[in-house]
């Protein structure tokens, strides 16, 4: 990507803490094991959604598109982002509910070229110079945000980076600092820093470093020769990004204060057009590779019929992400027409689609993602407690269960515990409600308040 220049790469933001767990399907030898990968139960839903990966990459799915059906919280989203995990390592996932599209600040048809376009990559061979090595320690410092105070904000870090001849001490500023902290970079991993751009990469874990369940990186070698080098690497951007770019390039954006003004101003088609020759002409060069990626659309029956047909026609170009809707409504009104239809999604799209399946959790399987989402969060869960979040978790729902785990820590931690236990979940969940009990609450006082 010569004639264009991009000016930084960020690693986006974690939208996705909720699933951080999922790896991938939990595929073993073409099965699908009851947990692996961060994934639980779900067998027959993950299954399908292993056919559809296999479809995809043997270049059979071209137009055509997923719809995930089931009720709430039954890992609707975490099968999707399986799906991308098992296309690759790198594969983009973008995931937006059908409300957003109604933003006021954008146009309906600009929002969702953005969002298709953030699903596609683009992994860029180059010549960087670069800090590598295996990390011998690092400390981070900290102070207050400058105007959040509630926000703890990283300030920097001192690294020290390793190879099998060489040792290099680096004071980092805070913008590669966050990213250590989002990476969860400890000693013992193997990581590269771009000079440049400053963009962090953990390769895994070198010999010397312990390894534990999670999260899972793979074992490398201690690279050998110096920390700082000219090394070929790849780059990560999205099709997105380049359109950015080159309308900043133009002076078509500037970069207003917390760059609200990008996500407002619309990208003129001509920009994404020449966006698209340059990255055609990389990839034909040899120079490129393009990554599709997965666009998941959550509560898609909110979507109207301008935007499904804004979809189709753009699952049928050859920038084109795989496209996966969910939604948990039955017959609905496709929204701007006064047709009823499946899922409110217009036949001509339903006959795109093929159509998977969730369905409620068992007790064995809520217990098992409880004791996951715990560990991964270092938090150690008695068997009692466990039990009663199990049980929570069948009476009410999955998800509530998981929002008590923090709440309950905090808790037991004042309580001088380090292990959570069945009393600190039953003080947290008389303090914060379910979903059905705050509906039920809100009835029960309606008959008093009526007006
Ligand atoms: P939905 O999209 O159907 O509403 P989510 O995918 O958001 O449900 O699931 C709720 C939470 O439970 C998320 O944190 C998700 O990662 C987790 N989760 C759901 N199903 C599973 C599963 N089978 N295995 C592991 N974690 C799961
Ligand atoms: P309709 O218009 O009645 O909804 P379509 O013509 O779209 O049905 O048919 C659905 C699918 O089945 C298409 O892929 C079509 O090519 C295929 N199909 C339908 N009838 C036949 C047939 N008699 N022989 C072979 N393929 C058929």
């Amino acid at each position: 990507m010569s004639s264009i220049k991009i000016e930084e790469v960020r690693p986006h933001a974690e939208r996705f803490a909720a699933h951080s767990h999922i790896r991938g399907l939990g595929i073993r030898n073409g099965k699908v094991e009851f947990s692996a990968d961060g994934f639980v139960g779900q067998t027959e839903a993950r299954e399908a959604a292993y056919i559809v990966v296999k479809m995809i990459k043997e270049g059979k799915f071209a137009g055509k598109g997923v719809l995930i059906v089931g009720p709430p919280g039954t890992g609707k989203t975490a099968l999707a982002l399986g799906i991308a995990r098992e296309l690759g390592p790198e594969t983009p996932f973008v995931a937006l509910s059908g409300g957003e599209i109604y933003s006021l600040e954008v146009k309906k048809s600009e929002f969702l070229m953005r969002a298709l376009r953030r699903a596609i990559g683009i992994k860029i061979r180059e010549w960087r110079r670069v800090y590598e090595g295996e990390v011998r320690s690092v400390e981070f410092r900290y102070g207050r945000h400058p105007y959040n105070p509630y926000l703890q904000r990283v300030l920097g870090a001192t690294i020290k980076l390793r190879t099998k001849d060489d040792e290099k001490t680096l004071r980092v500023p805070a913008e590669i600092a966050q990213q250590l902290i989002e990476l969860g970079v400890e000693e013992g991993d193997v990581i590269m820093i771009d000079e440049e751009t400053g963009t962090v990469s953990v390769a895994g874990r070198g010999e010397g470093g312990e390894q534990y369940d999670v999260p899972a990186r793979r074992r490398v070698e201690i690279p050998k020769g110096p920390v700082y080098k000219e090394k070929e690497v790849v780059r990560f951007f999205t099709l997105h990004e380049v359109d950015m770019s080159l309308a900043r390039q133009r002076g078509l954006i500037s970069a207003m204060i917390f760059g609200f003004a990008e996500e407002t101003k619309e990208i003129p088609d001509e920009v994404r057009r020449q966006a698209d020759e340059i990255v055609k002409k990389t990839v034909e060069e040899g120079k490129a590779e393009l990554v599709p990626g997965v666009l998941f659309i959550d509560d898609a029956h909110l979507l109207d019929i301008e935007t499904f047909a804004f979809l189709t026609r753009a699952m049928e170009t050859e920038f084109a992400p795989i496209i996966i809707m969910a939604t948990n409504r039955g017959f609905a009104k496709v929204r701007g027409t006064d047709i009823e239809a499946p899922h409110g999604i217009p036949q001509d799209v339903l006959d795109r689609l093929v159509i998977i399946k969730t369905r409620p959790y068992t007790a064995e399987e809520i217990r098992e993602i409880v004791s996951i989402k715990a560990r991964e969060q270092n938090i150690a869960l008695g068997e009692d407690a466990l039990k009663l979040l199990t049980s929570i978790g069948v009476e009410h729902s999955l998800r509530y269960a998981l929002q008590l785990l923090v709440p309950a820590y905090i808790i037991a931690k004042e309580r001088g515990r380090s292990s959570v236990a069945a009393e600190d979940v039953e003080y947290v969940r008389g303090h914060f409600i379910s979903t059905k009990e705050s509906v039920e609450y809100v009835k029960s006082l309606e008959g008093k308040f009526l007006r």
